[in-house]
């Protein structure tokens, strides 16, 4: 079959490896001058199945009130006058249940665990190099009472198959030395033995060269503006000056997947949720982690990229803005540097800023649309990477007929 990928992100770029690799005609439309130029480009660097617990839950209504204006603040909400905020923010209440926020954990990890295997399937397949470090991730906890709430939140991951094994502060420092530094904030942690990390950017790279050697046509710099329909058939996708045909098209546009798809009646509850990265490079110093860590109860998380570290985190409910903000980096470095004291030159960093394409119950959207030919593989918020290889695998089976090694239910738009 002849199909659009629209969308250079990291799920575009995987969801046309595996389409290439079941025997279709692909071509990628992306308005970037290449791949994972956007949200893929500076992210936290994880591959972590272990972070599946969705934003939404018990908890987390009070918290949000509490971050309210604070500059370190892990999740913020700025009201805006937008209706699919507004909109996103109540069915995002809707989640906060104990029982929504179980199933939605099981349909996270049943994605992200897949992920993760087709991931290492690919690595060896390919030898693909991407600064990746398969040492596990470690979260780590200074607050007894966030500890306390993680320990049986590990105990149930454990059961769905993502292994969380709790650690004492004197655990955690012998999986990760440079923890010495802060070793009396830390109480407990949790590690996860099957995670990992690396470069997104440099991946998705990688993969764009392995599609096009597979037969992939990359189109850089065309943006895609809408398309045309006939009763249930997508019958064209305008891209630039042009109106291009095909059997069939996934959009995986990230978080601007929605303000195209609703052209033409599909209301998809996506909604951007920014976030910042700080890159820290080592330059020699000795006290950067070589695991990588996930400060839960802050929301941050390093990675170690060869001779750099990356640190990223917060969330802001705050609509389609780039903006770098000064204010909300701050802290992320000042962290860094504190549970990392000689982790490298402050003065040194980069920062950068990205929206990530997040759905109200932290579940990708991935699957078949009301046009039969249309298909969505977007919504990937906190987890884009970790879920890319398994959202590319599926996407590639459903759009090829083939039963999926995964099951689909709970996936598609159709559960809004
Ligand atoms: C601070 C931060 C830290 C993160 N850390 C992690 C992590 O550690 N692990 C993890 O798994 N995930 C992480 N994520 C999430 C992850 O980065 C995203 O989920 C993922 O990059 C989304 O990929 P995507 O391909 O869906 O979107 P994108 O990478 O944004 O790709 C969408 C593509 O569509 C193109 N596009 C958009 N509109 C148009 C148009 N009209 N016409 C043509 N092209 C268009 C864009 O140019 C872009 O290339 C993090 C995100 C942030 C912001």
């Amino acid at each position: 079959m002849k199909i659009l990928v629209l969308g250079a992100g990291v799920v575009g770029v995987t969801s046309a490896y595996y389409l290439a690799k079941a025997g279709h005609d692909v071509t990628v439309i992306d308005r970037q001058p290449g791949p994972g130029l956007e949200t893929s480009f500076a992210n936290g660097g994880q591959i972590s199945a272990s972070h599946a617990d969705p934003w939404a839950g018990p908890a987390t209504p009070a918290k949000i009130v509490k971050w309210l204006g604070r500059a370190d603040a892990p999740l913020l909400y700025r009201f805006r006058a937008d209706l699919a905020q507004w909109a996103w923010g109540l069915r995002f209440l809707r989640n906060c249940t104990a029982g929504r926020s179980r199933i939605n954990t099981e349909r996270v990890l049943r994605v992200a665990v897949y992920s993760r295997d087709c991931l290492r399937a690919l690595r060896a397949e390919t030898g693909i190099a991407y600064d990746h470090l398969g040492k596990g991730i470690l979260h780590v906890y200074s607050d007894p009472r966030e500890f306390e709430q993680a320990v049986p939140k590990a105990a149930a991951m454990s059961e769905l198959g993502c292994i969380r094994k709790v650690l004492t502060p004197q655990e955690c420092v012998a999986i990760e030395p440079a923890l010495a530094a802060s070793r009396d904030e830390l109480v407990g942690g949790t590690f996860s033995p099957d995670d990992e990390s690396g470069d997104a950017h440099v991946f998705t790279g990688r993969v764009a060269e392995l599609a096009g050697a597979a037969g992939v046509q990359f189109r850089y710099g065309v943006t895609v503006t809408g398309f045309a329909t006939e009763g249930d058939r997508l019958t064209a996708v305008q891209a630039g000056s042009e109106r291009l045909t095909a059997d069939a098209c996934v959009v995986a546009l990230g978080s601007f997947t929605p303000l195209l798809v609703r052209r033409i009646g599909i209301r998809l509850p996506v909604y951007p949720a920014k976030g910042y990265s700080v890159t820290i490079p080592v330059d020699g110093h000795a006290g950067a982690p070589s695991v990588a860590i996930i400060d839960d109860q802050r929301k941050i998380v390093y990675s170690r990229l060869g001779q750099r570290l990356r640190v990223a985190g917060t969330a802001e409910i705050a609509g389609y803005d780039t903006t770098v903000r000064e204010e909300r980096t701050r802290p992320i470095l000042n962290a860094a540097m504190r549970l990392f004291p000689d982790c490298g030159d402050p003065g040194k960093a980069e920062f950068w800023a990205g929206l990530r394409p997040t759905t109200p119950d932290s579940v990708p959207v991935i699957g078949p649309t009301r046009y039969r030919n249309l298909f969505l593989n977007t919504g990937h918020g906190t987890l884009g990477w970790t879920m890319a290889c398994g959202s590319g695998r599926l996407i590639a089976d459903l759009v090829s007929g083939r039963a999926p090694e995964i099951s689909p239910e709970g996936l598609d738009v159709s559960r809004f």
